[in-house]
């Protein structure tokens, strides 16, 4: 059940057909967050978004290798090696060491992930963790003629690079035109071309993270780490390569012509981006103040939001919007998705009650084609949606008595429902089933008969303190028709 799957390739502007190098095997590179401070809802799209990505491969029953790296590491404020260091600056603020900085924010940012129920990468690899990869790649670059040491600096010689291979490919962009928009050098400026970036960064008296290179102490550029880890663990040139959109222009760029320098192949195969999250239509960022973290989404603690909601409805809001589309924050839209997220977990938690009958009604084939058509045209998780709410209906129907299925469709369907919903879009029920939550309810079951034996010998006041004690624990205890339910209210 595997049509081809067809991805939309950012460096051909095309959708094209999926070939991985190895038959059975992927190798995926996705960069990762820069911890210097929480994360926010955009970059969590960008990750939840690969997740999909990787989820569906997996279950295509490919064995991948997803490498996504943690930036502890040489990331300047300017994409260009201008302005602080992003981590000795929030060291200085917070004043702790860079690194508690990278560990406290690495392990928020886990936290969140698992909030978010997605899988944690193969490999997680650290620029700091890769030094010695990154000293050796920028020699064979050196080496190559297509970098140059100034006063300790190592700068990327864009134009003579460009002289070979082609600069700004990835965003389709002229060499000339690129220099047109970079303003020029000033008396300052120690590199030789506009384009030219660093991939060593001479330490000043004051930098704290550094290491010591063949050029002096130092510590690497933002750009080197991705080129030295994906190369380490995914090959000279390995298949699938993603981030936000917002990377391709510099980042990105830059990784495939340090690659290129240093390997003379062109790294990646199929690279993907994702869209913006963007709030009132404005790019969700750090620097423009309009970025809450998940943790104020989840809690509702923010000015912005109306309310709190779920880490599943959260997802499910993500997943109605293609990957390569923007998508816009409004509470409307996460409250209809609190709706749809409950509406198809109701549905998926049906499946077990259906009897089986002599006829189907439906096609359960088609039905399951079309997840997977849905979702091998560049991984369309709106789409796929749409046809998981067919199945919705159909088990719905089934369940009324309105429409019939077969035995075997009923597995069929079964089985592809849960498949997409739990394994390729990673939704998982939010109604806990812990061991400590099942304790619980059997507790308050002890307790509700011990009131009803109360009320039975007409001990309103002592069954009536039993119902105002549990309330100052946030238990509500409700009496109804078919008699006494309790509740934790939000
Ligand atoms: P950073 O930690 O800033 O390096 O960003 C981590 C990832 O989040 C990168 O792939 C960015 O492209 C992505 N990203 C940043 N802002 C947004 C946004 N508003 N929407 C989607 N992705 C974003
Ligand atoms: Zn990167």
């Amino acid at each position: 059940m595997q049509n081809d799957l067809f991805i939309f390739n950012t460096l051909t502007r095309t959708k094209e057909k999926f070939t991985p190098i190895h038959p059975g095997r992927v190798g995926m590179y996705v960069c990762g967050p820069t911890v210097y401070s929480d994360v926010h809802l955009g970059n969590c799209r960008t990750f939840i978004s690969f997740d999909l990505i990787y989820r569906f491969l997996l279950h295509l029953g490919y064995k991948v290798r997803y490498v996504r790296n943690i930036t502890d590491a040489g990331h300047l404020e300017g994409d260009r090696d201008e302005g602080d260091d992003k981590f000795a600056k929030k060291a200085k603020l917070e004043q702790v060491e860079p690194m508690e900085i990278v560990q406290k924010y690495t392990v928020g940012f886990h936290d969140v992930m698992r909030e978010f129920n997605t899988l944690s990468p193969s490999i997680e690899p650290t620029a700091t963790g890769h030094i010695g990869e990154q000293i050796e790649m920028i020699k064979e670059i050196i080496a190559n003629g297509y970098a140059y040491d100034i006063n300790g600096t190592v700068y990327f010689d864009v134009e003579k690079y460009n002289k070979e291979f082609q600069y700004g490919q990835l965003t389709n962009r002229k060499l000339e035109d690129l220099l047109e928009g970079t303003r020029e050098l000033s008396g300052q400026d120690e590199k030789r071309g506009r384009l030219d970036f660093a991939l060593w960064i001479a330490a000043k008296p004051e930098t704290l993270m550094k290491w010591n290179a063949p050029w002096g102490w130092g510590f690497p550029g933002w750009h080197i780490e991705c080129s030295a880890m994906s190369s380490k663990y995914l090959g000279e040139t390995f298949d699938l390569h993603g981030g936000g959109m917002d990377l391709q222009a510099t980042h990105h760029t830059n990784e495939i012509a340090q690659s290129q320098a240093c390997n003379h192949a062109s790294p990646v195969n199929y690279w993907l981006h994702t869209n913006m999250l963007t709030v009132n239509n404005v790019r969700m960022s750090k620097s423009a103040g309009n970025g809450f973290s998940p943790e104020e989404l989840f809690t509702g603690n923010h000015p912005l939001l109306e309310k709190g909601y779920s880490p599943m409805a959260v997802k499910f809001f993500m997943m109605q919007t293609h990957y390569t589309s923007t998508l816009d924050f409004s509470n409307e839209a996460l409250q209809a998705s609190e709706k749809g997220y409950a509406r198809l977990m109701a549905a998926v938690k049906l499946l077990d009650n259906l009897k089986p009958a002599s006829t189907s009604t439906s096609d359960i084939t088609e039905l399951e084609s079309s997840f997977y058509n849905a979702m091998n045209d560049d991984f369309n998780a709106p789409i796929l949606l749409a046809n998981l709410f067919e199945g919705a209906r159909i088990i719905n129907s089934v369940n009324d008595g309105k429409e019939t299925i077969t035995a075997g469709d009923l597995e069929k369907l079964k089985t592809a429902m849960r498949a997409f919903v739990f394994d390729v879009l990673g939704l998982k029920s939010e109604t806990s089933n812990s061991s400590a939550d099942k304790a619980l309810q059997g507790a308050m079951e002890v307790i509700l008969n011990i009131r009803n034996d109360i009320k039975a010998k007409k001990d309103f006041v002592a069954s009536d303190k039993l119902r105002d004690d549990l309330n100052k624990h946030n238990i509500l205890i409700k009496d109804t028709k078919d008699g006494p339910v309790w509740e934790i209210p939000e």
